[in-house]
């Protein structure tokens, strides 16, 4: 995409959910089927000013809150670009965060991110994706990786990232490879997530029990 025409539509997004109060808008999300979640998105190499950069981050961030998500990928509002927001307050019980390392994630941007594994360890539990609204599945994650990226500033980040947000992060950044969750989930572990009862059901700390009731295998601890 030339650098015109991602300037476009950019401010085309940005003017089409603008609020009346001029405050960063709530973009509205792809869903599931529409082909910019399956194309590798484009790199980031300064197609967009500061300024406009600042704009589209900060709609995005409005856009994950009121979802309510933990990540949100460019390509989620249509735009093929290597960008990702993140932030989780993980305000869950001190039993989940212990079992699937739900620390909390304070808001970050990534440019041109990928990662690598960096503990040779898979752990498992439910998510879900809001381009993939009512439904959750079991997918098996490295436990820690090594994350290589730009932020806002453009400052390299190269660090590792475990727990939950690790799983963040994997969710992202695959997002601008175009793969999306269900792509590397246990088939047999979708859930719908379309009642509270339904979510209720695999809500435990883990998802062993879902793995015996559904028939499908959990990853070796290594
Ligand atoms: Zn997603």
């Amino acid at each position: 995409m030339s650098s015109t025409s991602l300037t476009d539509r950019v401010e085309a997004l940005l003017a089409d959910a603008a609020t009346a109060d001029g405050g960063a808008p709530v973009l509205p999300i792809v869903a599931a089927g529409d082909p910019v979640l399956r194309r590798p998105a484009d790199p980031f190499d300064g197609q967009l000013s500061d300024a406009l950069l600042a704009r589209l981050i900060e709609a995005m961030r409005v856009t994950m809150h009121a979802a309510p998500g933990v990540g949100l990928a460019a390509p989620q509002i249509g735009l093929p670009l290597r960008l990702a927001v993140i932030e989780d307050a993980a305000n869950v019980p001190e039993e989940v965060r212990a079992a699937r390392g739900r620390v909390p994630q304070p808001f970050r941007v990534v440019i041109n991110p990928s990662y690598e594994d960096a503990s040779g360890r898979h752990v498992a539990f439910y998510e879900g994706c809001l381009s993939v609204p009512g439904y959750q599945a079991v997918v098996a994650r490295h436990e820690r990786v090594r994350l290589r990226a730009l932020d806002e500033r453009g400052r390299a980040v190269d660090e590792e990232v475990a727990g939950w947000p690790a799983r963040i992060v994997q969710h992202e950044t695959d997002h601008l490879d175009g793969t999306l969750y269900l792509d590397r989930a246990e088939p047999r572990s979708l859930s719908s997530t379309q009642s509270p009862a339904a979510v209720e059901r695999w809500a435990q700390l883990t998802p062993q029990l879902a793995a015996q009731e559904l028939g499908f295998s959990l990853p070796e601890s290594d």
